[in-house]
């Protein structure tokens, strides 16, 4: 289809965009890269221009304009997410959301903000009220709330407060639609799961309220062990109601190789458990990392973190352990695995015995529905994406459940399934089926690739 570029520019009169080819080709891109799979498909994709509201109602003037000339929109945050959820699989806009940063209101237990605002700078803002956000992705400064919500789950704080989409966590979405005339739909409660997560496929998020909790001077610790099995089951000691806990991640000692500033605290032959923990935990923390056949390394507070300039602990969790890897060696990558519980060492002592050279173990503890889960993100030596694919199912045939980080859609990543009553929100935000077209499940990519006849190499 042809668009007529300048009718729209002509109806988004006074907002800014630019289509300069550099500006566009960098707003285009994502850490999609961390998957070797998704470099190939993705590297080459992008918008026609970049255009950046400041304002709700400047959102509103560009969601109308894009419904009437048929333009695909890409919203996009801090373009941080892993699965090229902020790539524009065939042209139109990015919708660079980071100008909208105000917060309208904190109160006490909840924080009410626009959806470009960095998760660092909402999280500041909390604290000068005494409160803390609840949970955040180990890339709070370069991430937006507005991004977390829509193309994240869960991170630090998880382990202390459950998922994302777990009650009361986002209180409200407000959401412009994409039609002629935008609506503007607010969801509250559970209502919330027809946009959470939908990688900007069924409406512009504009605003949103987020509950808080008081804060808490986390400490940063590393724990040491000579047996993984023991670093885990010391985690599995730490997810107690009674202790003050805001992080809890277990790497393998092959990780120490990456941290160049840890090695004083975190030795090549020894598995580490970085986490984040409250005053009123840190003696039961130490005895229990004794009682387990460790011992603390390291334990400092943020300002004597920053003070010895070391790397905060929720820089060696998550999706940052496997960035610390690729910075030495691009031939890293990683998968998503959760285990059946309580954890059972089998599976991956069988997995080390099978694909020891390829794989370095990482675990990560979360609550989900209130109870704890142990999940992993183990580092994956790239070759083939046969081979990954092999390591995939051999993780499957061991009772496991393996969140495939290398597709680009909803439906065949961590949802495995097409969410009916997304697809159903979706018609009503996005009757035109013109917001990030092609992420919501294979078969609509592909339709939707046919459709505006684009070359699928
Ligand atoms: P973007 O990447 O810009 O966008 C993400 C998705 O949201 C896109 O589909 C976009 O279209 C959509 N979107 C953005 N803004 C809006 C809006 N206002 N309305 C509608 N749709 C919108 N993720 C986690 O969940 N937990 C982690 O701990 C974590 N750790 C990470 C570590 C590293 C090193 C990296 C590279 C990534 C990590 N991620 C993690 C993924 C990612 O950083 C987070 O999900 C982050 O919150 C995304 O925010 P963003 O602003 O960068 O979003």
């Amino acid at each position: 289809d042809i668009i007529n570029w300048e009718g729209f520019t002509a109806d988004i009169e006074g907002i800014a965009f630019t289509d300069a080819p550099q500006t566009v080709k960098l707003k285009s891109r994502d850490y999609f890269w961390y998957s070797p799979i998704l470099n190939k498909q993705l590297r080459k994709s992008w918008a026609h221009m970049v255009v950046t509201p400041k304002t709700e109602a400047e959102v509103i003037t560009v969601a109308a304009a894009c419904a009437k000339w048929r333009i695909p929109v890409t919203p996009r945050g801090g373009g941080t997410g892993n699965y090229g959820q902020a790539v524009p699989l065939v042209g139109g806009i990015i919708l660079d959301m980071t100008q909208l940063t105000g917060i309208s209101e904190i109160g006490n237990g909840f924080v009410r903000c626009e959806t470009g605002i960095l998760i660092a700078d909402l999280d500041d803002s909390a604290h000068e009220t005494g409160q803390e956000l609840l949970m955040w992705p180990s890339t709070r400064s370069q991430a937006t709330i507005g991004g977390f919500i829509s193309g994240g789950s869960a991170g630090i704080g998880s382990v202390r407060h459950g998922v994302l989409r777990d009650d009361g966590n986002v209180r409200s979405l407000r959401i412009v639609t994409l039609e002629e005339t935008p609506r503007i739909i607010t969801l509250e409660g559970p209502e919330i799961q027809k946009a959470h997560h939908a990688y900007g496929t069924n409406g512009i998020i504009t605003e949103l309220e987020l509950a808080l909790q008081p804060a808490v001077d986390w400490h940063h610790a590393i724990a040491l062990f000579d047996e993984y099995t023991d670093a885990v089951q010391f985690g599995e000691a730490l997810c107690c109601e009674d202790y003050d806990i805001y992080l809890i991640s277990v790497v393998d000692k092959g990780f120490a190789q990456f941290y160049d500033k840890l090695t004083d605290v975190f030795p090549q032959d020894k598995h580490a458990v970085f986490s984040m923990v409250g005053p009123k935990t840190i003696d039961a923390f130490t005895a229990d990392a004794i009682t387990h056949n460790g011992y603390v390394s390291l334990m400092m507070s943020d300002v004597e973190i920053e003070k010895a300039n070391l790397p905060p602990a929720y820089e060696c969790s998550y999706n940052h352990t496997t960035l610390q890897a690729l910075k030495k060696d691009r031939n890293w990558t990683y998968l998503q695995v959760a285990y059946p519980q309580p954890y059972d060492p089998a599976a991956d002592t069988i997995m080390l015995a099978e694909y020891g050279d390829d794989l370095l173990r990482h675990h990560e503890f979360a609550r989900e529905r209130g109870d704890y889960q142990l999940f992993a993100i183990p580092l994956l030596k790239f070759t083939t994406a046969e081979k990954l694919y092999e390591i995939t199912k051999r993780y499957e045939e061991l009772g496991c459940t393996v969140f495939d980080a290398h597709v680009y859609t909803i439906a065949e990543g961590g949802m495995k399934q097409v969410d009916t009553v997304q697809m159903a929100f979706k018609q009503d935000a996005d009757p035109h089926g013109l917001m990030n077209p092609g992420k919501t499940s294979y078969a609509e990519a592909q339709e939707v690739l046919c459709r505006y006849a684009i070359p699928s190499s």
